[in-house]
C-alpha cells in the first residue's frame, strides 16, 4: 500500500510539472490537498523527500509568470505550499534557487487591494521567511517596505492579512542586516506608533496576535544596538512601561506582556556594576605569577549578539543541563595511573602525620594536648562566666580540663537531641505559605514575645536596648587583658555582663574559646571584629522551615520596579550608605537609612545604595586577588524599624541561576534574638527572586560596559524587631575560627581511654593560619601485641570539606561527622574500632575567613589544583594529595575518600564518583571497551546512603568523568590514588524534594545528620563487603544481642547493629520513624520482616546470618 502510495505520488509530482492543462493541474492540486489533509505529518514529509517542494515551487513560478496569472490555480497551490513548507527545513533555500521569492513578492504587490489573495502570498511568503537566508533576500527585494504598507495605518479591516503580514515582517527581522534596514528606515517609531494604536482600541483583547507579532518586531529590532538607540529614542521605554502596567494580571494579555518585558530588559541601557573596578576590595601578596583573570575583550559582534535575553521565566524547569561533549572518551586518559608528582623521599614527612602507625599509646596517653594553640585551651569549658579583669578567673582545675564521662554524656545528649530534633521535624512542620516574619513562624510556640519584645523582663529589656549599640554587640576581637584602653576594657565587661545574663550553655560552642580563636585568625584586611553569630553561637531551630511558595508574577513585579528606576529618576535616593572601597564618611546615625557592616570573619558586604526609602542595592565583594565569583554574602544590618518590608538587591551575582528562585530563603540571625534565648539561624525573606540584570563586566580599555552578565538577587525582609542588630547570609555562615574552637571543644570532650582523636597541623595556608588535620580511631583495646597490631592495620576514611569556602553547608556536615565519630554512640565506637580517620575539615582556611566564595587567596579554584599542586602555591592541596600518597606508598589506600561540598543549583544531598564504563557509555564511546574490567563497587556507598539518610538521593548521583573536572579532588584521587570509592558529596543549599523532608529547607540540623549518616553509611558498606572481618561481624552480633528493649516485635526484629545504635534508642516517642528506618535496613540487607517470637529470632541469630543479611524463619 505504502509503495503504492509512493509510486502514484511521483507520479502526481511529475504530472504537476510537466502538465499545461489547466484542468489536470487543478485535478492534481485538489488530489495533493486531500492526500496530505488526511494524513499526518510523516506524509507530508514523505513528500517532501519525493521532490514535492520544488514541483510546487516549479508550478508557482511557472504559473505566476504568464500574462495574467490564474488565481484558480494559484490559491490551492499557495495553501499547499505554507502546508509543505512548514515541515521543509530547506524550503526558504530551495524557493530561493527557483526563483519562487520574487515572483511571489510580485503577485503580493499586485494585489495589495485584494484582501484573498493577498492573504495567500502572505502565507506563502512567511514560510520563505523562516530561513534567515531567504529573509534577508526578500528584505532586499523590497518586502519589509510592502509589507509595512499593508499594516500601516491602523485599521480594523483585513484583520487576517494585517496578523498575518505582521508575522511576516516579524519573521524577516530576525535577519540582522534587515533589522539594520528597519533601523535606518525609522521603522522602530512607526512600530511603536502602531502597537500603540493596536493597543487603545483593542479593548476587548480581540487582536492580541497582532499586537504580539507588532512587539516581536521591535524585539527583534532591538538585538541590534543601533535598534536599542532607536527604541530609547522613540521613548519606547516609557511607552512600553505604560502600557503595561495597567494589564499585568490580564492573563489574555499573557503573550503581550511577556514579550514587553523581554523588549524593556534587553533595551534597559546597559552599565558597568557601581564600582571603581570589580577587582576585590582585598588584594594579598602571593607568591608566583596568578593566572590572570582579565576579561576578555569583547567585539562589536559578540556585544550584539549578547543580548539574547532569556525568556521571562517564572515557572521555568530548574533541571540544569548535563553536557555530554565535556566527558573524556579517551580510554587511556581514565584508565592510566599518571605517576607520582614529587620525589618519592619527600613523602616521608607524612609519616609524622600518621603517629596512630608508630607510636605506641601510652606516649599518647600522657601527651594530650599535642595539639596546635595549647595556651588557651585553659579558654575552653569554663562552667561559670569569669570576669575579663582578671584572667587567671579563667583558668580551669585539672579535672575540668581532663573532661572524662561528664563530657561525653554531653557529647552524646547533643547528637541525639538534634537527631531527634530533626527526625521530629518531619512530623511536626506542617507546609506553611511563605513567612513574613521567620522567626514568629520557628517560634510560633514560644510563649512570651511578640516582634516588638514587649514582653521581656525588666533586665532584659535594658540589655535589648543596649543591643541597639552596635559597637558594644559587634564584639571587638582584641580582648580586654591586651588592652588598656577603658573602652576596650568596658565592652569586654558589657559582653561579660550579656554572657552572664543571657548566654544559655550550648554544646560544643564556647564564646570566650571563640574569641581565642579569633584572635590568632589571620585576615587580609585584618579583622579586628567578630560577627555576633559565630561568637555567642547558633541552637538550630526547632523544626525545619519548608520551602518558600513563590508567588506567581514576582519577578515580573521586581523587573518593572528596576525599570521604574529609569523612568521615574526623580523618585530615585542613589545615596551610599555603606562602602569597603572608599574611607566612608559613614553611617551617620541620624539619617533615617540601614546601617551595613562586614568587616569581620567571612563577612563581604562591599557597597550598600539607597534606591528607595526601604530599597538597597548592595554589592559583594569579589573573592581576594579576583575579579569575580560574587555568590557568597554575609553581613550585619542595623537601624531597622519594626514591621517594615525592606526590600535588598544584591546585584553583582555571577551564577547563571539559583535555588533562590526555587524555594530557598537565605538565613537571619537576630541578636535580640539572641539575648533573648533564641540564638538561632533561621531561613528568611520573601518575594525573592534572581534574574538576570542590565549590569554588565566593563571591558578593559574600552570604557563601555559590555560582555559578562551579572544577576540579581531581590528578597524582601522583615526585621523581628527595631532597632535591632540582624546578620543576613546566603547560608549557615560556619568560620574557621569556629571550626578552631569546635575541634578544640570536641578534642576535650572525648574519653582519652577509648577514643584516639589527634589535631595537628597539615600545613601553614598563604595568609599564615593553620590548617587542621584530625586522626580519629579508637585506642586498642590494651597494649597487648595482637591489640596493638589491629589497631594499626585499621584501614583508613579519608574525608576532607570546604575547599570552596561559600560552601558554608559542607561545614555543618562535617560538623555532624565529627560530632558523630567522636560521639559514645555504638555506631560510633564500631566505626573507630574498624577504620582510622584522617579528615581535613577545611581545605581553604583562608578563602573562608576573607568572605571569599569559590578561591584561594591566589584568586584560584582549589579544587581545579589536585593534577600538579605546588607546596609554595596551593600548599593545602599540595600536602592533603602528599598524605594521600604516603598512605598508598605504605600499601594503606584508603577505603573510601570524600570531599564534602554544597550544591547551589539542586535539591538534596547526592555524590559524584568516578567510573570508566559509565563515562564512556554515556558518551557513546563503547568502541574497543569490551574487554575493559571495572569494579562496580563505587555505587554500593550512594546505595546504602540513598536508603539511609532521608536527605540522600541516588537520582542525583553521577559517576561521569568530565574533561573539566580532570583536576578535582576526586577524579585525582581515583584517577592517580586508585581509590574506587573517590567522591565528591554535594549538599544543597536549599533543601530536599523528596523523602522524609520533601518540601523542607535544610537547616543545620539535617546537614548534621546526614554527616553522620554518612558515617553510618561507612559501617554498612563495611558490613557488607565480604571482606568484612569476623570480629567487626562479632562485635556487631554482639551489640545487637545485648539490646533488649521492649519496642514491638516489628522494631525488635529488624535487623542489626544499627537497630542498637542510640538513633534508635533515643526516639522511642518516634516509633513511625523507626518503621521508616526499620524498613530501609530491612530493604538494604534484603530482610524480610517475619512475626515471630522475638527470643527465638535473637538466639537463632549468627554471624553468618548478618553477613548475609539473612534471619532464618
Ligand atoms: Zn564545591
Amino acid at each position: 500500500m505504502a509503495e503504492q502510495e509512493a509510486s502514484g505520488l511521483q507520479v502526481l509530482l511529475q504530472t504537476l510539472q510537466s502538465s499545461l492543462d489547466r484542468e489536470s493541474i487543478l485535478a492534481i492540486l485538489q488530489l495533493l490537498g486531500d492526500l496530505l489533509s488526511v494524513g499526518t505529518d510523516r506524509r507530508i514529509r514523505y513528500m517532501i523527500s519525493k521532490g514535492g517542494s520544488e514541483a510546487l515551487l516549479r508550478t508557482l513560478v511557472d504559473t505566476a509568470r504568464t500574462a495574467s496569472p490564474d488565481y484558480v490555480i494559484l490559491l490551492p497551490l499557495f495553501r499547499l505550499l505554507a502546508k509543505v513548507g512548514l515541515r521543509d527545513k530547506k524550503f526558504g533555500q530551495k524557493a530561493l534557487e527557483l526563483e519562487a521569492l520574487d515572483v511571489t513578492l510580485i503577485l503580493a504587490r499586485k494585489n495589495l487591494c485584494h484582501s484573498q489573495n493577498l492573504l495567500h502570498c502572505l502565507w506563502a511568503l512567511r514560510v520563505f521567511a523562516s530561513s534567515v537566508t531567504t529573509g534577508a533576500m526578500l528584505g532586499i527585494n523590497g518586502a519589509m517596505e510592502l509589507l509595512l504598507k499593508v499594516i500601516t495605518p491602523y485599521t480594523q479591516k483585513h484583520t487576517q492579512v494585517i496578523r498575518t503580514a505582521a508575522e511576516v515582517l516579524a519573521a524577516l527581522l530576525k535577519s540582522k542586516s534587515n533589522s539594520r534596514r528597519a533601523v535606518n528606515r525609522s521603522y522602530v517609531p512607526r512600530l511603536l506608533r502602531l502597537h500603540q494604536d493596536w493597543h487603545s482600541h483593542d479593548t476587548a483583547h480581540s487582536f492580541v496576535p497582532i499586537r504580539r507579532a507588532l512587539l516581536l518586531c521591535l524585539k527583534h529590532i532591538a538585538k541590534l544596538r543601533s535598534g536599542r538607540e532607536a527604541f530609547l529614542a522613540a521613548q519606547g521605554m516609557e511607552i512600553l512601561f505604560s502600557i503595561i502596567q495597567n494589564c499585568l494580571d490580564d492573563q489574555s494579555l499573557e503573550p503581550v506582556i511577556s514579550i514587553v518585558l523581554q523588549i524593556l530588559r534587553q533595551c534597559y541601557p546597559k552599565s558597568p556594576l557601581p564600582l571603581l573596578t570589580t577587582s576585590s576590595t582585598y588584594s594579598f601578596p602571593v607568591p608566583g605569577i596568578v593566572t590572570s583573570e582579565a576579561p576578555r575583550v569583547l567585539t562589536e559582534e559578540d556585544y550584539e549578539d549578547d543580548s539574547e535575553e532569556e525568556e521571562d521565566k517564572d515557572s521555568d524547569s530548574e533541571d540544569v543541563k548535563e553536557e555530554d561533549d565535556d566527558l573524556e572518551t579517551d580510554v587511556n586518559k581514565l584508565s592510566s595511573k599518571p605517576g607520582l608528582d614529587r620525589p618519592e623521599e619527600e613523602l616521608m614527612q607524612y609519616k609524622a602525620m600518621c603517629l596512630e602507625l608508630s607510636c605506641s599509646f601510652e606516649e599518647l596517653e600522657s601527651k594530650p594536648g599535642d595539639d596546635l594553640n595549647s595556651d588557651e585551651t585553659e579558654y575552653a569549658n569554663h562552667h561559670h562566666i569569669p570576669t575579663a579583669a582578671s584572667p587567671k578567673g579563667l583558668f580551669l582545675n585539672k579535672d575540668q580540663i581532663s573532661g572524662g564521662q561528664e563530657k561525653e554524656v554531653l557529647v552524646q545528649n547533643s547528637l541525639l537531641s538534634r537527631v531527634k530534633m530533626g527526625r521530629s521535624s518531619i512530623h511536626l512542620t506542617s507546609k506553611r505559605g511563605p513567612g513574613m516574619n521567620s522567626y514568629r513562624n520557628v517560634h510560633s510556640n514560644d510563649p512570651g514575645i511578640d516582634s516588638s519584645g514587649s514582653d521581656v523582663s525588666d533586665i532584659q529589656a535594658s540589655f535589648l536596648e543596649d543591643a541597639g549599640d552596635m559597637d558594644a554587640i559587634s564584639c571587638p576581637r582584641i580582648s580586654a587583658s591586651f588592652s588598656n584602653s577603658t573602652k576596650t576594657r568596658e565592652t569586654a565587661e558589657f559582653i561579660d555582663q550579656l554572657l552572664q545574663t543571657h548566654l544559655k550553655p550550648m554544646v560544643f560552642h564556647d564564646p570566650y574559646l571563640y574569641m581565642a580563636k579569633a584572635r590568632r585568625t589571620r585576615s587580609v584586611a585584618d579583622f579586628t571584629m567578630m560577627a555576633f553569630p559565630d561568637f555567642w553561637g547558633h541552637c538550630p531551630p526547632l523544626s525545619a522551615q519548608p520551602m518558600l511558595q513563590r508567588k506567581c508574577g514576582v519577578q515580573r513585579i521586581k523587573i518593572l520596579e528596576d525599570v521604574r528606576r529609569l523612568i521615574q529618576p526623580s523618585d530615585i535616593i542613589n545615596k551610599v550608605v555603606f562602602s569597603l572601597d572608599e574611607p566612608w564618611p559613614l553611617q551617620d546615625t541620624a539619617s533615617d537609612c540601614l546601617q551595613f557592616f562586614s568587616a569581620f570573619e567571612s563577612g563581604n558586604l562591599r557597597k550598600a545604595i539607597q534606591v528607595r526609602e526601604f530599597e538597597y542595592d548592595l554589592l559583594v565583594n569579589a573573592d581576594v586577588n579576583s575579579t569575580q565569583h560574587q555568590q557568597w554574602f554575609y553581613f550585619k544590618v542595623s537601624g531597622m524599624r519594626a514591621a517594615v518590608p525592606y526590600r535588598f538587591n544584591i546585584i553583582n551575582c555571577e551564577k547563571p541561576n539559583s535555588q533562590f528562585n526555587y524555594g530557598m530563603q537565605l538565613t537571619l540571625y537576630s541578636v535580640k534574638e539572641a539575648l533573648l534565648g533564641r540564638p538561632t539561624w533561621v531561613r528568611t525573606g520573601y518575594d525573592i527572586c534572581y534574574y538576570k540584570n542590565h549590569y554588565r563586566q566593563r571591558t578593559a580599555g574600552a570604557g563601555a560596559a559590555s560582555g559578562k552578565c551579572y544577576y540579581t538577587l531581590t528578597f524582601a525582609v522583615i526585621f523581628p524587631h527595631a532597632e535591632d542588630a540582624c546578620y543576613l547570609a546566603y547560608h549557615y555562615p560556619y568560620t574557621y575560627s569556629a571550626l578552631m574552637t569546635h575541634l578544640d571543644i570536641l578534642g576535650k570532650s572525648v574519653n582519652r581511654k577509648q577514643v584516639y582523636f589527634r589535631q595537628e597541623v597539615l600545613c601553614q595556608t598563604l595568609g599564615g593560619n593553620s590548617c587542621p588535620l584530625v586522626t580519629i580511631t579508637a585506642m586498642p583495646e590494651s597494649d597487648r601485641a595482637d591489640h596493638l597490631e589491629q589497631f594499626r592495620q585499621r584501614p583508613y576514611q579519608v574525608i576532607t570539606a570546604r575547599v570552596h569556602p561559600g560552601e558554608s553547608n559542607a561545614s555543618w556536615v562535617m560538623k555532624g561527622t565529627l560530632e558523630f565519630l567522636v560521639s559514645s554512640d555504638p555506631v560510633a565506637r564500631l566505626l573507630r574500632e574498624n577504620f582510622i580517620f584522617k579528615i581535613i575539615p577545611m581545605l581553604n582556611p583562608d578563602g573562608v575567613i576573607n568572605g571569599n566564595h569559590r578561591c584561594s587567596l591566589r584568586g584560584e579554584d582549589l579544587n581545579r589544583q589536585w593534577l600538579s599542586p605546588s607546596a609554595h602555591l596551593q600548599p593545602t592541596i599540595y600536602h592533603a594529595k602528599g598524605l594521600l600518597h604516603y598512605l598508598g606508598s605504605i600499601g594503606r589506600r584508603p577505603t573510601v575518600f570524600c570531599d564534602f561540598h554544597g550544591h547551589s543549583q539542586k535539591k538534596n544531598v547526592f555524590l559524584y564518583g568516578c567510573s570508566i564504563k559509565e563515562t564512556l557509555w554515556q558518551a557513546e564511546a563503547t568502541v574497543g571497551t569490551s574487554n575493559l574490567s571495572e569494579d562496580v563497587s563505587y555505587r554500593t556507598l550512594p546505595k546504602i546512603l540513598d536508603k539511609l539518610a532521608p536527605a540522600f538521593t541516588m537520582s542525583s548521583c553521577s559517576f561521569l568523568v568530565e574533561k573539566s573536572r580532570a583536576s578535582t579532588a576526586r577524579v585525582v584521587v581515583w584517577r592517580e590514588m586508585g581509590v574506587s570509592r573517590s567522591y565528591t558529596m554535594e549538599s544543597s543549599y536549599c533543601g530536599c524534594n523528596q523523602g522524609p523532608y520533601q518540601g523542607l529547607q535544610f537547616g543545620t540540623g539535617e546537614l548534621e545528620e546526614m554527616g553522620a549518616m554518612f558515617c553510618l553509611g561507612l559501617l554498612v558498606l563495611e558490613l557488607k563487603s565480604g571482606s568484612c572481618s569476623h570480629q567487626l561481624l562479632t562485635r556487631a552480633a554482639a551489640l545487637l544481642n545485648a539490646e533488649e528493649e521492649s519496642l514491638d516485635f516489628y522494631l525488635q526484629r529488624s535487623f542489626s547493629v544499627l537497630l542498637a545504635s542510640s538513633y534508635f534508642r533515643t526516639s522511642v516517642c518516634c516509633v513511625h520513624l523507626q518503621r521508616y528506618y526499620l524498613h530501609i535496613f530491612c530493604e538494604l540487607f534484603e530482610v524480610k520482616p517475619v512475626h515471630q517470637n522475638i527470643k527465638s529470632c535473637q538466639k537463632e541469630k549468627t554471624v553468618e546470618d548478618l553477613k548475609h543479611g539473612y534471619f532464618p524463619k
